[in-house]
């Protein structure tokens, strides 16, 4: 063979095993993800931090939506069709429950008329079932208290333990509609359950560390967390849930944190910042903006609020 055809066959030879070694094996690899995709159950959850855990549970065995973004108060949605329409593609619907989204759910629910997601559907989860609640109001609960969460207190997620038994319903929700995947699940629940557990001792080392003792919130968003890690909670800025402060329950506050020598005041990110400024001008206290619900990682949200404990502690502004 000359030179040159020897050359030939290389070239037709190389493109022969191009196509033999990359193309077709990338061409179903593609096919395969998109068959892959196309077999993921479909989950559309309420608030980032729900969606993160059947993320987290799921993997690539399912598709998560958020109806709320990142930093948007879950309390107070608009239904909006855009909702109705993702949801009626959804196999399952996530919502926290405890009557946290009862102002604006039923309505998506209902508008998507999708069989599947509605009450007492295999494809509806309410995570607050789950889970071990405080702050149950005793006796009749009526407007003249604001809104308050009638069923106690929906915030459940920011105290770790909680979590982890919300991941762990997750977890059983997931295997009862998808069991072939049974394996996934339990492997990717243990994992992650694993991950939150191991960084809980530090966690409460670094707020003990802190020196911070007691903390004024805006809402009630905090109290699970405050009570996990052994903090006081003096007050918080809305006289009621839902309710907006006053002159005369600012001026209340102001009173109870000079006694109490509180130094740590924590406004949740998706509420007005205005009575908090002014209380820190007032007491000299540090005022933190804190996410309460998950912007990357359940874990981040936690070391986020610690780091706001141990920023308050230092009192840097
Ligand atoms: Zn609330």
């Amino acid at each position: 063979m000359s030179r040159l055809k020897v050359r030939e066959f290389k070239k037709k030879g190389g493109r022969q095993l191009w196509v033999a070694y990359v193309l077709i094996p990338t061409l179903l690899l593609t096919v395969g993800f998109s068959l892959e995709a196309r077999g993921a159950l479909k989950v559309v959850a309420t608030t980032t931090t729900l969606a993160s855990f059947f993320q987290e549970v799921g993997g690539d065995r399912v598709e998560v939506k958020s109806i709320t973004r990142k930093n948007q108060d879950p309390h107070y949605v608009e239904a909006k069709p855009s909702y109705m329409v993702i949801l009626r593609q959804a196999d399952l619907f996530a919502s926290v429950g405890l009557d946290l989204e009862v102002g604006w759910i039923g309505l998506i629910q209902r508008g998507a008329k999708n069989s599947r997601i509605q009450e007492g559907q295999p494809g509806f989860f309410e995570a607050g079932n789950h889970v071990e609640v405080i702050e149950v109001p005793e006796g009749k609960v009526d407007r003249s208290q604001g809104d308050v969460h009638p069923y106690g207190n929906p915030h459940f997620h920011l105290d770790p333990m909680r979590a982890i038994k919300a991941v762990q319903a997750v977890e059983a929700k997931l295997v009862e509609l998808d069991p072939k995947s049974k394996e996934i699940y339990l492997k990717r629940s243990k994992d992650f359950q694993k991950r939150i557990a191991s960084k809980i001792d530090l966690w409460k080392k670094r707020v003990k560390a802190s020196g911070v003792k007691n903390v004024i919130t805006y809402h009630k968003s905090l109290n699970y967390f405050i009570r996990f890690f052994g903090l006081e909670k003096i007050g918080n800025i809305e006289p009621k849930p839902g309710v907006p402060p006053t002159a005369k329950h600012i001026i209340g506050l102001i009173k109870l944190m000079k006694e109490k020598k509180v130094l740590c005041i924590l406004n949740e990110s998706y509420f007005e910042d205005t009575a908090a400024r002014r209380l820190q001008k007032v007491t000299g206290a540090h005022v933190e903006i804190v996410d309460v619900e998950v912007q990357s990682y359940y874990t981040e949200l936690i070391d986020s609020l610690v780091r706001s404990i141990e920023a308050c502690g230092k009192g840097r502004n």
